[in-house]
């Protein structure tokens, strides 16, 4: 049935593993159907389909390609080449850039490949505060970010806005030589240009990381940094739906100068991805950034875009009208962020709600006076509900169950959780009946087998 190499390979490959491995072939079942039977609210969380799928687990995998196309440290690699070319030109299409790396093995990867262009260690950035929605990467203490760097950071106002006036008054006492912006929680719209103005009043580099927001971006749904700040980072794999991996994108500034005069920023960025912080590129991941880039081409992607928007205004919307505190007011993304109720904890629910299948992850929130592990806060968000084809309807439907979980969960002296059974069970039912009316693309994509059925 199958004439490409590639299919039979991949073909023989699961049946050999379910007979020699059966150990490891069920645990990769199991995490299977487990994706398949949960509702992911993970404002993270993104999906591939079988042919990114595909990709990954391609032969192409076995091609060693140390350097870049054209100009590689190995022979035969005029086939890696072509497909290296293709994401990159994919991605320049996408978000309208001049120059893209896709070598960077994760968005941190890429965040320190960018810093490592430009800084020495002892120099100073200004990012947001981990604990007000920057990442790891973006400066905080325990990420290697922070122990090279001198740091400050900037965070929200009380009404959970980006403080952009504290952002300027930092940039101004500290001259910091980068200024790092995007975040893993913020539901408002980011204002790059705002940023950059502050950047070039005292002379800093811009760098946005846009990993959270980057199918919003590509859709024209939330501003694009591309041109506003001097470098864009993106991992591929939250809401881009593509592999683990990361992007490096620049606009206007690909060529301008780096400081020596020797170099343009953009080759700067070529030298630092390798040979400063990598080593051969995974080429099998290259060629599934090249097909899920593919997939952000195709005008259905604009439409998934548009659903995850009108998702998340729906999810906010139904938990306002259960008297749930929203972070920002609502959203303008993909996240939600709301407050427990008075008598739980940011941890205890995520706890309660993975009883019933329903994943979502504990999040601080502002003036939030317990640790990262504990937290008062839930973050949500609509990437994989919308890429199953919910609408409106279903997160109307999502925020009854969360709050039906919530208000029956007991938090222990211990720090434990308890559900009773029946919502336990009741939830659960639920969760699989949505799950299997709106299946994953990579079930979905296939006969009937897998016992989806259609909507
Ligand atoms: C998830 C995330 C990252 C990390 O991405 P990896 O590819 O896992 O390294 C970096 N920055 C932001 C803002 C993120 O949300």
């Amino acid at each position: 049935m199958n004439k490409s190499a590639v299919g039979r390979c991949l073909s023989q490959g699961v049946d050999k593993l379910r007979r020699d491995d059966p150990l490891l072939f069920d645990l990769l079942e199991s995490e299977h159907r487990r994706q398949s039977e949960s509702l992911s609210l993970v404002a993270s969380s993104g999906g591939t389909d079988s042919s990114v799928l595909a990709v990954t687990g391609a032969s192409i995998v076995n091609a060693t390609a140390e350097g870049y196309p054209g100009k590689r440290y190995h022979a035969g690699c005029r086939y890696v080449d072509q497909v290296e070319d293709l994401a990159i030109e994919r991605a320049k299409q996408v978000f309208g850039a001049q120059y893209v790396n896709v070598q960077p093995h994760c968005a941190s990867f890429a965040n320190h490949s960018v810093m490592q262009s430009l800084l020495q260690p002892g120099e100073t950035i200004l990012g947001m505060a981990l604990d007000q929605g920057g990442h790891l990467t973006h400066g905080a203490a325990v990420n290697l970010s922070g122990k090279l760097f001198k740091v400050h950071t900037y965070g929200l106002d009380d009404q959970g806005m980006i403080d952009y006036w504290q952002l300027g008054e930092l940039a101004h006492a500290h001259q910091p030589r980068l200024i790092v912006c995007g975040t893993t929680s913020y539901t408002r719209l980011i204002d790059f240009n705002r940023i950059r103005a502050i950047a070039e009043e005292v002379d800093a580099y811009v760098l946005a990381d846009v990993t959270h927001i980057a199918g919003l971006v590509a859709a024209g749904l939330h501003p694009s940094p591309i041109d506003a700040a001097h470098f864009t980072t993106t991992c591929t794999f939250k809401q881009l739906y593509g592999p683990r991996g990361g992007l490096i994108m620049m606009g206007r500034d690909a060529d301008m100068l780096s400081d020596d005069g020797t170099q343009t920023l953009s080759q700067r960025i070529q030298s630092a991805v390798f040979p400063l912080m990598q080593g051969s590129p995974e080429v099998h991941t290259i060629a599934a950034k090249a097909r899920a880039l593919g997939r952000l081409l195709d005008p259905a992607f604009r439409e998934l875009a548009q659903r995850i928007r009108v998702n998340a205004d729906a999810l906010a919307q139904a938990l306002i009208r259960r008297d749930y505190e929203m972070v920002g007011g609502g959203t303008d993304n993909h996240i939600v962020l709301f407050r427990v109720p008075d008598g739980l904890t940011g941890a205890a629910a995520e706890r309660a709600l993975e009883f019933c299948d329903v994943l979502v992850n504990k999040n601080k929130v502002p003036g939030d006076t317990r640790g990262a592990t504990t937290t008062s806060g839930v973050r949500l968000g609509s990437n994989t509900v919308s890429l199953r084809g919910m609408g409106p309807s279903q997160m109307e439907r999502c925020a009854e169950l969360i709050d039906t979980v919530l208000t029956h969960t007991r938090l222990l002296p211990d720090g434990g959780v308890t559900l009773p059974d029946p919502v336990r069970e009741q939830v659960t039912a639920s969760v699989r009946d949505l799950c299997r009316r709106f299946p994953l693309p990579y079930d979905a994509d296939l006969p009937t087998s897998m016992g989806t059925s259609a909507r």
